[in-house]
């Protein structure tokens, strides 16, 4: 794993512990991520991030809103995938970024408590999945 990713881990793992953001935090992700993470606070602001749970399994996956206009809802996994153009042509494709503003924003609503929690049946889940 490349340093900037292992430093990412353990920031994220520290606003988890914390349930909150230091300002030093906030700098260290603003350095590695840049436009995208004041883009992805955007997100988390507009109260954007849909974590959708499957009632018995709890297993989830989220739905990120977009922050332009059209307002494009995205399926993610917040550390594997994103079903954005832009995870597939600059993280996967270039690898330029570490990961997508809607994964970062699935991220950072985590670790401060602020993702719309939607609950679905096991079933429910498995059709929104299977769509992908
Ligand atoms: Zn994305």
């Amino acid at each position: 794993m490349a340093a900037s990713s292992l430093v990412t881990e353990a920031v994220w793992k520290e606003i988890v512990s914390t349930r909150s953001v230091t300002d030093d935090q906030l700098s260290i992700l603003h350095f590695l991520f840049g436009k995208n993470f004041e883009r992805a606070t955007r997100i988390v602001d507009q109260r954007g991030v849909k974590r959708i749970s499957g009632e018995l399994s709890g297993r989830s996956v989220f739905q990120v809103t977009g922050e332009s206009r059209k307002k494009e809802e995205y399926f993610c996994f917040p550390e594997h995938y994103c079903a954005c153009y832009s995870f597939f042509y600059d993280v996967v494709n270039r690898g330029e970024q570490i990961c997508c503003k809607h994964q970062l924003a699935a991220r950072l609503a985590v670790s401060v408590g602020a993702c719309v929690e939607v609950k679905v049946s096991d079933e429910q889940l498995a059709l929104l999945l299977s769509k992908f």
